[in-house]
Protein backbone atom coordinates (compact mmCIF):
# COMPACT_ATOMS: atom_id res chain seq x y z
CA UNK A 1 0.00 0.00 0.00
CA UNK A 2 1.63 3.18 -1.37
CA UNK A 3 1.62 6.13 1.33
CA UNK A 4 -0.49 9.24 0.12
CA UNK A 5 1.85 12.01 1.36
CA UNK A 6 -0.55 15.16 3.05
CA UNK A 7 1.48 17.39 0.40
CA UNK A 8 3.62 16.78 -2.78
CA UNK A 9 4.68 19.30 -5.22
CA UNK A 10 4.43 19.58 -9.20
CA UNK A 11 7.19 20.12 -11.08
CA UNK A 12 5.79 19.87 -15.34
CA UNK A 13 7.27 23.30 -16.22
CA UNK A 14 10.71 24.25 -17.05
CA UNK A 15 11.99 23.89 -13.65
CA UNK A 16 14.79 21.07 -14.97
CA UNK A 17 15.81 23.64 -18.10
CA UNK A 18 16.27 26.88 -16.10
CA UNK A 19 17.78 25.04 -13.02
CA UNK A 20 20.06 23.41 -15.57
CA UNK A 21 20.91 26.91 -16.88
CA UNK A 22 21.96 27.90 -13.49
CA UNK A 23 24.58 25.13 -13.43
CA UNK A 24 25.89 25.67 -16.92
CA UNK A 25 25.89 29.72 -16.19
CA UNK A 26 27.63 29.43 -12.69
CA UNK A 27 25.16 31.89 -11.13
CA UNK A 28 23.84 30.25 -8.46
CA UNK A 29 24.16 32.69 -5.51
CA UNK A 30 21.68 35.26 -5.00
CA UNK A 31 23.61 37.33 -7.25
CA UNK A 32 21.93 35.54 -10.46
CA UNK A 33 19.78 37.03 -13.40
CA UNK A 34 16.74 34.73 -12.32
CA UNK A 35 16.12 36.15 -8.81
CA UNK A 36 15.77 39.88 -10.10
CA UNK A 37 13.10 38.47 -13.07
CA UNK A 38 11.08 36.30 -10.50
CA UNK A 39 10.86 39.32 -8.59
CA UNK A 40 9.61 41.33 -11.39
CA UNK A 41 7.60 39.27 -12.94
CA UNK A 42 5.96 37.82 -9.67
CA UNK A 43 5.41 40.87 -8.51
CA UNK A 44 3.71 42.15 -11.82
CA UNK A 45 1.47 39.25 -11.45
CA UNK A 46 0.20 40.38 -7.85
CA UNK A 47 -0.34 43.88 -9.16
CA UNK A 48 2.25 45.38 -7.55
CA UNK A 49 5.47 47.84 -8.34
CA UNK A 50 8.16 45.81 -6.32
CA UNK A 51 8.60 41.91 -5.40
CA UNK A 52 12.10 41.73 -3.17
CA UNK A 53 12.76 37.93 -3.20
CA UNK A 54 13.96 35.86 0.20
CA UNK A 55 14.76 32.93 1.52
CA UNK A 56 11.17 32.00 3.16
CA UNK A 57 8.29 33.63 4.00
CA UNK A 58 8.84 34.08 7.54
CA UNK A 59 11.98 36.19 6.81
CA UNK A 60 9.90 37.79 4.28
CA UNK A 61 7.04 38.50 7.13
CA UNK A 62 10.06 39.98 9.07
CA UNK A 63 11.63 42.42 6.43
CA UNK A 64 7.86 43.57 5.78
CA UNK A 65 7.49 44.19 10.12
CA UNK A 66 10.71 46.06 9.95
CA UNK A 67 9.98 48.15 6.78
CA UNK A 68 7.26 49.47 8.19
CA UNK A 69 9.16 50.09 11.17
CA UNK A 70 7.02 48.32 13.74
CA UNK A 71 8.58 49.41 17.30
CA UNK A 72 8.01 48.62 21.24
CA UNK A 73 4.79 50.50 22.47
CA UNK A 74 3.16 49.73 19.03
CA UNK A 75 0.27 47.47 18.61
CA UNK A 76 -0.23 45.01 16.05
CA UNK A 77 -3.91 43.45 15.70
CA UNK A 78 -3.88 39.80 13.96
CA UNK A 79 -5.17 36.31 13.54
CA UNK A 80 -4.74 33.74 16.63
CA UNK A 81 -5.64 31.15 13.88
CA UNK A 82 -2.03 31.97 11.62
CA UNK A 83 1.35 30.17 11.89
CA UNK A 84 3.59 31.14 14.35
CA UNK A 85 5.93 33.70 11.91
CA UNK A 86 3.27 35.75 12.06
CA UNK A 87 3.22 36.83 15.79
CA UNK A 88 7.01 36.03 16.21
CA UNK A 89 7.95 38.67 13.56
CA UNK A 90 6.05 40.98 15.83
CA UNK A 91 7.52 40.10 19.32
CA UNK A 92 10.81 40.40 17.73
CA UNK A 93 10.62 43.88 16.52
CA UNK A 94 9.56 44.22 20.06
CA UNK A 95 5.85 45.17 19.40
CA UNK A 96 2.89 43.79 20.81
CA UNK A 97 1.26 41.26 19.17
CA UNK A 98 -2.71 41.70 19.68
CA UNK A 99 -5.06 38.62 18.64
CA UNK A 100 -8.72 38.30 17.57
CA UNK A 101 -10.48 35.15 16.86
CA UNK A 102 -11.67 33.68 13.44
CA UNK A 103 -14.74 33.47 11.57
CA UNK A 104 -16.34 30.17 12.22
CA UNK A 105 -17.20 29.38 8.77
CA UNK A 106 -13.61 30.26 6.78
CA UNK A 107 -11.48 30.35 9.77
CA UNK A 108 -10.40 34.03 8.66
CA UNK A 109 -9.92 36.68 10.80
CA UNK A 110 -13.34 37.96 12.95
CA UNK A 111 -13.27 41.66 11.96
CA UNK A 112 -15.93 42.73 14.33
CA UNK A 113 -12.87 41.87 17.12
CA UNK A 114 -10.72 43.30 15.36
CA UNK A 115 -12.94 46.77 15.49
CA UNK A 116 -12.66 46.06 19.04
CA UNK A 117 -8.92 45.60 19.56
CA UNK A 118 -8.03 49.04 18.08
CA UNK A 119 -6.30 51.61 20.93
CA UNK A 120 -4.39 54.59 20.24
CA UNK A 121 -1.29 52.29 20.43
CA UNK A 122 -2.67 50.01 17.40
CA UNK A 123 -0.39 51.16 14.72
CA UNK A 124 -1.21 48.61 11.82
CA UNK A 125 -3.35 45.22 11.38
CA UNK A 126 -1.59 41.99 9.95
CA UNK A 127 -4.26 40.54 7.56
CA UNK A 128 -3.66 36.51 7.11
CA UNK A 129 -5.49 34.48 4.29
CA UNK A 130 -6.68 31.39 5.72
CA UNK A 131 -6.60 27.97 3.93
CA UNK A 132 -7.95 29.39 0.78
CA UNK A 133 -10.35 32.09 1.03
CA UNK A 134 -9.33 35.62 1.47
CA UNK A 135 -10.70 37.69 4.15
CA UNK A 136 -12.89 39.93 3.85
CA UNK A 137 -11.14 43.15 2.79
CA UNK A 138 -13.17 46.04 1.65
CA UNK A 139 -14.40 46.39 5.00
CA UNK A 140 -11.17 45.64 6.42
CA UNK A 141 -9.37 48.55 4.25
CA UNK A 142 -11.93 50.52 5.56
CA UNK A 143 -11.42 50.06 9.10
CA UNK A 144 -7.38 50.86 8.54
CA UNK A 145 -8.12 54.10 6.63
CA UNK A 146 -10.42 55.27 9.00
CA UNK A 147 -8.43 54.65 11.64
CA UNK A 148 -5.13 55.48 9.93
CA UNK A 149 -3.44 52.01 10.35
CA UNK A 150 -0.99 50.16 8.57
CA UNK A 151 -1.49 46.89 6.69
CA UNK A 152 0.41 43.99 6.50
CA UNK A 153 -0.86 41.44 4.16
CA UNK A 154 0.34 37.63 4.76
CA UNK A 155 -0.60 35.92 1.15
CA UNK A 156 1.51 32.83 1.94
CA UNK A 157 -1.43 30.65 0.95
CA UNK A 158 -2.83 32.97 -2.12
CA UNK A 159 -0.76 32.86 -4.81
CA UNK A 160 -3.36 33.17 -7.64
CA UNK A 161 -6.05 34.39 -5.65
CA UNK A 162 -8.65 37.23 -6.04
CA UNK A 163 -10.30 39.07 -3.99
CA UNK A 164 -13.13 40.14 -5.75
CA UNK A 165 -10.89 41.35 -9.14
CA UNK A 166 -8.10 42.53 -7.22
CA UNK A 167 -5.27 40.26 -6.69
CA UNK A 168 -4.08 38.83 -3.04
CA UNK A 169 -1.07 40.22 -2.44
CA UNK A 170 -1.84 43.19 -3.81
CA UNK A 171 -3.76 45.09 -0.25
CA UNK A 172 -2.39 47.22 1.92
CA UNK A 173 1.02 48.89 2.45
CA UNK A 174 2.87 45.37 2.22
CA UNK A 175 2.50 41.80 1.35
CA UNK A 176 4.45 38.91 1.67
CA UNK A 177 4.27 35.59 0.56
CA UNK A 178 5.96 31.89 1.07
CA UNK A 179 7.39 29.17 -1.72
CA UNK A 180 7.54 26.25 0.63
CA UNK A 181 6.59 23.06 -1.10
CA UNK A 182 3.24 23.18 0.57
CA UNK A 183 2.10 26.62 -1.00
CA UNK A 184 0.72 26.85 -4.48
CA UNK A 185 3.99 28.03 -6.23
CA UNK A 186 7.25 26.94 -5.06
CA UNK A 187 10.91 27.41 -4.58
CA UNK A 188 12.04 24.88 -2.61
CA UNK A 189 12.33 27.68 0.42
CA UNK A 190 11.64 30.92 -0.67
CA UNK A 191 9.58 34.02 -0.07
CA UNK A 192 8.57 37.19 -1.36
CA UNK A 193 7.95 40.78 0.02
CA UNK A 194 5.32 43.14 -2.63
CA UNK A 195 4.92 46.39 -2.09
CA UNK A 196 3.95 49.62 -4.23
CA UNK A 197 5.84 52.19 -1.77
CA UNK A 198 9.61 52.72 -3.23
CA UNK A 199 10.77 53.43 0.30
CA UNK A 200 9.52 50.32 2.00
CA UNK A 201 11.13 48.50 -0.94
CA UNK A 202 14.01 49.95 -0.19
CA UNK A 203 14.59 49.21 3.00
CA UNK A 204 13.66 45.48 2.31
CA UNK A 205 16.18 45.06 0.01
CA UNK A 206 18.72 46.37 2.44
CA UNK A 207 17.38 44.55 5.27
CA UNK A 208 17.63 41.05 3.31
CA UNK A 209 20.97 41.79 2.31
CA UNK A 210 22.60 42.87 6.19
CA UNK A 211 22.36 46.55 5.09
CA UNK A 212 25.36 46.58 2.88
CA UNK A 213 25.01 49.73 1.57
CA UNK A 214 26.19 51.25 -2.10
CA UNK A 215 28.44 53.82 -0.91
CA UNK A 216 31.05 51.63 1.22
CA UNK A 217 31.14 48.08 1.35
CA UNK A 218 31.37 46.56 4.96
CA UNK A 219 29.79 49.99 6.74
CA UNK A 220 26.61 49.17 8.00
CA UNK A 221 23.98 51.89 9.25
CA UNK A 222 21.52 49.07 10.19
CA UNK A 223 21.52 45.50 11.44
CA UNK A 224 19.57 43.33 8.96
CA UNK A 225 19.84 39.78 7.87
CA UNK A 226 21.27 37.64 5.35
CA UNK A 227 17.53 36.61 3.61
CA UNK A 228 18.62 36.35 0.39
CA UNK A 229 16.76 34.01 -2.50
CA UNK A 230 19.36 32.00 -4.31
CA UNK A 231 19.10 32.06 -8.29
CA UNK A 232 18.51 28.14 -8.26
CA UNK A 233 15.28 29.01 -6.17
CA UNK A 234 14.17 31.99 -8.24
CA UNK A 235 14.97 29.38 -11.35
CA UNK A 236 12.29 27.39 -9.72
CA UNK A 237 10.35 29.98 -8.91
CA UNK A 238 10.06 31.01 -12.42
CA UNK A 239 9.20 28.14 -14.39
CA UNK A 240 6.09 27.31 -11.25
CA UNK A 241 4.82 30.82 -12.18
CA UNK A 242 4.39 30.09 -15.52
CA UNK A 243 2.27 27.33 -14.62
CA UNK A 244 0.22 29.06 -11.58
CA UNK A 245 -3.37 29.11 -13.17
CA UNK A 246 -3.30 25.60 -14.12
CA UNK A 247 -2.38 25.10 -10.11
CA UNK A 248 -5.52 26.90 -9.03
CA UNK A 249 -7.50 24.98 -11.31
CA UNK A 250 -5.66 22.16 -10.19
CA UNK A 251 -6.44 22.88 -6.18
CA UNK A 252 -9.95 23.69 -7.45
CA UNK A 253 -10.45 20.76 -9.13
CA UNK A 254 -9.09 18.41 -5.60
CA UNK A 255 -11.63 20.73 -3.60
CA UNK A 256 -14.77 19.97 -5.20
CA UNK A 257 -13.96 15.88 -5.19
CA UNK A 258 -13.16 15.91 -1.44
CA UNK A 259 -16.08 18.14 -1.24
CA UNK A 260 -18.56 15.89 -3.43
CA UNK A 261 -17.48 12.79 -1.68
CA UNK A 262 -17.66 14.24 1.83
CA UNK A 263 -21.07 16.58 2.20
CA UNK A 264 -22.82 13.18 3.33
CA UNK A 265 -21.17 12.42 5.81
CA UNK A 266 -22.68 13.51 9.45
CA UNK A 267 -20.35 15.42 12.15
CA UNK A 268 -17.97 16.44 9.36
CA UNK A 269 -17.50 20.88 8.71
CA UNK A 270 -15.79 20.91 5.56
CA UNK A 271 -14.41 24.29 3.98
CA UNK A 272 -16.67 26.95 2.65
CA UNK A 273 -16.65 26.57 -1.27
CA UNK A 274 -16.93 30.54 -2.00
CA UNK A 275 -17.22 33.73 -0.61
CA UNK A 276 -19.42 36.44 -2.39
CA UNK A 277 -15.82 37.95 -3.28
CA UNK A 278 -13.76 35.08 -4.25
CA UNK A 279 -13.41 30.74 -4.83
CA UNK A 280 -11.93 28.89 -2.53
CA UNK A 281 -8.21 27.87 -3.89
CA UNK A 282 -7.84 25.26 -1.40
CA UNK A 283 -4.42 25.77 -0.21
CA UNK A 284 -5.30 22.67 2.04
CA UNK A 285 -8.61 20.77 2.57
CA UNK A 286 -9.22 21.49 6.03
CA UNK A 287 -11.64 19.41 7.97
CA UNK A 288 -13.38 19.43 11.64
CA UNK A 289 -14.53 16.81 13.44
CA UNK A 290 -17.73 17.62 14.86
CA UNK A 291 -18.76 14.58 16.47
CA UNK A 292 -18.63 14.78 20.13
CA UNK A 293 -17.50 11.00 19.54
CA UNK A 294 -14.55 12.25 19.19
CA UNK A 295 -12.70 14.42 22.08
CA UNK A 296 -10.51 16.03 19.23
CA UNK A 297 -8.57 15.40 15.59
CA UNK A 298 -5.33 12.89 16.98
CA UNK A 299 -6.99 9.42 16.95
CA UNK A 300 -8.31 10.45 13.48
CA UNK A 301 -5.16 11.37 12.24
CA UNK A 302 -3.04 8.86 13.94
CA UNK A 303 -5.66 5.61 12.31
CA UNK A 304 -5.58 7.89 9.10
CA UNK A 305 -1.47 7.64 9.42
CA UNK A 306 -1.80 3.83 10.05
CA UNK A 307 -3.79 3.47 7.01
CA UNK A 308 -1.23 5.36 4.72
CA UNK A 309 -2.51 8.54 4.60
CA UNK A 310 -0.60 11.70 5.48
CA UNK A 311 -2.53 14.51 7.06
CA UNK A 312 -1.43 17.60 9.50
CA UNK A 313 -3.79 19.16 12.68
CA UNK A 314 -4.90 22.48 12.04
CA UNK A 315 -2.87 25.63 13.20
CA UNK A 316 -2.51 25.77 17.26
CA UNK A 317 -3.88 29.30 18.26
CA UNK A 318 -0.80 31.92 18.99
CA UNK A 319 -2.33 32.67 22.60
CA UNK A 320 -1.89 29.16 23.33
CA UNK A 321 1.78 29.02 21.93
CA UNK A 322 3.49 27.81 25.44
CA UNK A 323 6.56 30.29 24.04
CA UNK A 324 4.10 33.52 24.11
CA UNK A 325 2.22 32.20 27.56
CA UNK A 326 5.48 32.35 29.05
CA UNK A 327 5.95 35.87 28.34
CA UNK A 328 2.79 36.23 29.88
CA UNK A 329 1.45 38.20 26.19
CA UNK A 330 -2.37 37.44 26.03
CA UNK A 331 -3.38 36.21 29.53
CA UNK A 332 -6.19 34.54 30.33
CA UNK A 333 -8.46 35.77 27.08
CA UNK A 334 -10.25 32.87 25.38
CA UNK A 335 -10.92 32.93 21.58
CA UNK A 336 -13.59 29.55 21.04
CA UNK A 337 -13.79 29.87 17.34
CA UNK A 338 -9.82 29.00 17.08
CA UNK A 339 -9.53 27.19 20.23
CA UNK A 340 -12.09 24.40 18.52
CA UNK A 341 -10.96 23.81 15.19
CA UNK A 342 -7.34 23.69 16.29
CA UNK A 343 -8.35 20.75 19.11
CA UNK A 344 -10.85 19.49 15.86
CA UNK A 345 -9.26 19.98 12.81
CA UNK A 346 -6.99 18.39 10.60
CA UNK A 347 -6.35 18.42 6.90
CA UNK A 348 -5.77 16.37 4.01
CA UNK A 349 -3.56 15.35 1.57
CA UNK A 350 -3.70 18.78 -0.61
CA UNK A 351 -0.97 18.89 -2.83
CA UNK A 352 -0.69 19.65 -6.05
CA UNK A 353 0.31 16.09 -7.61
CA UNK A 354 -2.29 14.80 -5.77
CA UNK A 355 -4.30 12.18 -8.17
CA UNK A 356 -7.98 11.84 -8.41
CA UNK A 357 -7.59 7.66 -7.08
CA UNK A 358 -5.33 9.35 -4.24
CA UNK A 359 -8.75 11.57 -2.95
CA UNK A 360 -10.69 8.55 -3.36
CA UNK A 361 -8.78 6.18 -1.56
CA UNK A 362 -8.52 8.79 1.57
CA UNK A 363 -12.39 9.68 1.69
CA UNK A 364 -13.35 5.53 1.41
CA UNK A 365 -10.46 5.39 4.31
CA UNK A 366 -11.66 8.42 6.26
CA UNK A 367 -15.46 7.16 6.05
CA UNK A 368 -14.18 3.61 7.40
CA UNK A 369 -12.56 5.48 10.41
CA UNK A 370 -15.18 8.02 11.42
CA UNK A 371 -17.78 4.72 11.21
CA UNK A 372 -15.46 2.78 13.66
CA UNK A 373 -16.15 4.58 16.41
C1 LIG B 1 3.70 29.05 5.11
C2 LIG B 1 3.30 30.29 5.77
C3 LIG B 1 4.23 31.21 6.29
C4 LIG B 1 5.70 30.91 6.45
O1 LIG B 1 6.36 30.59 5.32
P1 LIG B 1 7.74 29.78 5.37
O2 LIG B 1 8.23 29.91 3.97
O3 LIG B 1 7.44 28.39 5.76
O4 LIG B 1 8.63 30.47 6.36
C5 LIG B 1 3.78 32.41 6.79
N1 LIG B 1 2.47 32.69 6.82
C6 LIG B 1 1.55 31.83 6.39
C7 LIG B 1 0.12 32.22 6.45
C8 LIG B 1 1.92 30.60 5.86
O5 LIG B 1 0.99 29.75 5.44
Amino acid sequence: MDFIPVNEPLFQGREKELLLECIETGWISSEGPFVREFEERFAARVGRKHGIAVCNGSAAIDAAVHALGLKAGDEVILPTFTIISCAASIVRAGATPVVVDCNPDDWNMNLAQVEACITPRTRAIMVVHIYGLPCDMEPLLALARSYGLLILEDAAQMHGQNYRDRPCGSFGEISTFSFYPNKHITTGEGGMVVTDDPQLAEKCRLARNLYFQERQRYVHDELGWNFRMTNLQAAIGLAQLEQVDGFIERKRAMGKAYTEKLKNVPGLQLPKPRADYAENIYWVYGIVLEDPAFPDAKEVAAHLAREGIGTRPFFWPIHKQPVFQRMGLFGSQTYPVAEHISIRGLYLPSGLALTPEQIDRTVFTLKQVLQSV
